[in-house]
């Protein structure tokens, strides 16, 4: 199973009726072998239909035909019980009350289904998992802990964040309770929360975190009530020894990995995030040859899966200092890594409109990913800023899953795809041709954008409950520029056509390194970087360089 080191792949990919009974097979092992029992208790409103408490009863009943050590029990909110354990909220499943504080309102589905499996074995286990350091800061708190992670099914960066409050709360079951909140089961508790994207972490009320952490970082931000952004490691923390450390799990890093390790080389990828990237977060792929029509994320569970027959993912951890050298020292916010050779492929982050109250309503209306928060706003209105291939993508989900959306771009033809395009107009979507937003507006929460017609030159003000903002990526070079990799004028890693850095043994894949920016070509760069990799370490060119 997933330790929180390693990645397992998880739930989403396609398997094939044989790999699906081995995996049936491995999870009735594992279970057998898990020395606790684990009791459930739902609490619904009994009478009354509810499809988070029968989402549920399915999901558990699934996990009770492969073990018999899930006893479960369902009682009324207004049964004693409910009062005992101060539960007032229909769908609240508790996980093992006799040891631990863990609840969950709403039902264990989609990415969360990852989430539940990864608890039911902890709990099982009687053990957190969580790595020593971030074991031995969670051991020392010594005062109450009350955790609240909103979570969508939706989204694929929850687990990771979910994932590391479980563990805390199996660590240090005295001082820390866990509620893991599906924001559509409790848009209430979400609202007064002001949590309007996920995943949103809260210790005893404070926020401390916007977006999925790094276990380390997490542990650290609970113990300190304020979110934490580096972690160093202890000096004795793991040493691997490698050829190739690759750092981000995209399409290129992925690729690059199992290219390099068929080709014998000792390889790891290193990903602080969600693995896959931005197609991670894809609503559907229809340019992928292959897959006429996937969904982003059933893409990457297919990709990973096939990257970890070969290849060990590190998952959830942060690259935090590289010493150029022979061999180059990478540490990471949980181990040290002595590699011949590194691949950057780090992909590339959205970008920011930089208007007034952009970064200030961030996770409070204003949005980067449609597929994590777009479920939030169904039936209200939102605006989607661009006009490229993503804002279309992006517009067209939100619209499919009841979301009432305008594009809002700022010149008079779009620079999507044509058969993109086709689609908003087959769909009624409202476009507002030539206009740039210029402002956001609200208190607590998104109420209105300020925007200007730039052909006409009028202003207005336009209400929305959302603003969805997809106008591009910008290349992720902050590691790059940590240690000098040299960038080309337009801020991407500069290679030399095979993708060399100027830094002898560090290379540069996908979108980080520019290019055209789809999900074949980065792949396409990884395998490329990867080939180069392995010619290099036969015969390397940095030393011919020397002996010149
Ligand atoms: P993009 O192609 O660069 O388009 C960005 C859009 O945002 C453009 O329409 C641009 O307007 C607009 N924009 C940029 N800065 C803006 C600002 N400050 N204010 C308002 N509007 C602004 O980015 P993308 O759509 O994210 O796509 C990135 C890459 O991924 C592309 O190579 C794309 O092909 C690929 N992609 C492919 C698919 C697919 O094939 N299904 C899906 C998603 C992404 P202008 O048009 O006026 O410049």
């Amino acid at each position: 199973m997933a330790n929180g080191n390693d990645y397992s792949g998880g739930g989403g990919a396609q398997m094939g009726p044989q790999d699906e009974q081995a995996y049936i097979a491995y999870l009735k092992q594992t279970f057998a072998q898990l020395p606790n029992d684990i009791s459930l208790i739902l609490f619904s409103r009994q009478g009354q239909q509810d499809i988070f408490s029968e989402a549920n009863r399915k999901v558990i009943r699934a996990f009770r035909e492969l073990t018999d050590k899930i006893n479960f029990r369902e009682f009324d909110l207004n049964h004693k019980e409910a009062q005992k354990y101060q539960v007032d909220l229909p769908s609240t499943l508790l996980i093992a009350p006799d040891r631990y504080h863990i609840r969950w309102i709403g039902a264990p589905v989609g990415e969360e289904g990852r989430t539940f499996l990864e608890t039911l074995l902890l709990v099982g286990m009687g053990k957190s998992h969580l790595n020593e350091q971030s074991a031995k800061i969670i051991r020392n708190i010594d005062t109450p802990r009350d955790i609240k992670v909103f979570v969508s099914p939706s989204c694929p960066y929850c687990p990771q964040q979910a994932v590391n409050a479980v563990k805390a709360a199996i660590e240090n079951p005295e001082m820390i309770s866990l509620e893991l909140i599906d924001i559509q089961c409790s848009p209430e508790l979400a609202e007064q929360y002001a949590a309007h994207s996920v995943p949103q972490t809260f210790v005893n009320d404070m926020m401390i975190a916007m977006g999925a952490q790094p276990e380390e970082l997490f542990a650290s931000s609970v113990d300190k009530l304020e979110q934490q952004t580096i972690f160093i490691p202890d000096n004795d923390a793991e040493l691997v020894e490698l050829d190739v450390l690759i750092v981000g799990g995209g399409p290129a890093g992925l690729t690059a990995g199992i290219y390099t390790a068929r080709s014998g080389l000792n390889t790891a990828i290193v990903e602080r995030a969600a693995l896959g990237g931005q197609v991670a977060t894809t609503p559907i792929v229809e340019n992928y040859p292959g897959f006429t029509s996937v969904g982003g994320k059933t893409l990457v569970d297919i990709m990973v899966s096939h990257a970890l027959e070969y290849v060990q993912i590190f998952q959830g951890e942060e690259v935090i200092e590289v010493e150029i050298g022979f061999p180059i020292k990478v540490t990471t916010t949980r181990r040290r890594f002595e590699t011949k050779t590194l691949l950057i492929a780090t992909g590339a982050t959205y970008k920011h409109l930089g208007i007034p109250g952009e970064d200030r309503l961030a996770g409070r209306g204003v949005s980067y990913c449609s597929t994590c928060d777009g479920p939030l706003f169904k039936g209200k209105q939102v605006i989607m800023v661009g006009g490229g291939n993503s804002a279309v993508t992006e517009a067209l989900h939100l619209h499919n899953i009841g979301v009432s959306v305008t594009l809002v771009h700022r010149r008079d033809t779009l620079r999507a795809q044509e058969f993109l395009s086709k689609q908003l107009v087959e769909n009624k979507i409202p476009v507002i041709w030539n206009t740039e937003v210029k402002e956001i507006l609200g208190q607590e929460r998104v109420e209105a954008v300020k925007l200007l017609n730039n052909k006409s030159g009028e202003t207005s003000t336009m209400e929305t409950n959302g603003v969805f903002i997809a106008i591009g990526y910008e290349p992720a070079v902050g590691l790059a520029n940590k240690f000098g990799i040299e960038l080309n004028d337009d801020g991407y890693i500069k290679q030399d056509g095979r993708h060399r850095t100027n830094i002898p043994g560090v290379y540069s894949a996908g979108d980080v390194e520019g290019g055209f920016k789809q999900i074949v070509t980065a792949a396409g760069q990884g395998s490329e970087a990867a080939i180069v990799i392995f010619e290099d370490l036969i015969n390397p060119y940095w030393k011919q360089k020397k002996a010149v």
